[in-house]
């Protein structure tokens, strides 16, 4: 087991690598600023602000309700931490996953088949019965 300094405590932890990314602080303070982002979003929806940093706890200079950090480092921490959680919750499988079609791409490709089944029967191509139906 690797030993790593968490960036934010300054504490020691057991380094466990997985996929989705390397987890670069230690649980307790990816547990406490994910815990403080779902605070600040119901503060924030309920029309208020934060303002001590998610992050480090430091009161935050001008705060207004999009901000969650005293500083750009802490601002970056917390894309670190957002994107930890989330590779840890969304594990990359080897199989891949589905693909949702898009409705509209959808549509569009019904309207393309039929066209493309209609140059058929008529002995066309794609492009010359476009063509044709411009004319
Ligand atoms: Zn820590
Ligand atoms: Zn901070």
């Amino acid at each position: 087991m690797t030993k790593k300094v968490c960036s934010i405590c300054g504490k020691e932890y057991e380094f466990v690598p997985h996929t989705g990314g390397h987890v670069i602080f230690c649980n307790a303070c990816v547990k406490r600023v994910l815990d403080q982002l779902n605070k600040h979003e119901e503060i924030v929806k309920n029309g208020g602000m934060f303002t001590h940093c998610v992050v480090c706890g430091k009161p935050i200079k001008n705060p207004n309700p999009q901000r969650k950090a005293c500083s750009s480092r802490c601002g970056e921490t917390i894309g670190k931490i957002r994107r930890t959680e989330y590779g840890r919750q969304h594990p990359r499988k080897s199989t891949q996953t589905k693909k949702k079609p898009i409705k509209k791409d959808l549509h569009d490709n019904s309207r393309l088949d039929e066209k493309a089944r209609a140059a058929n029967k008529m002995g066309l191509s794609y492009g010359e019965y476009v063509a044709l139906m411009r004319r």
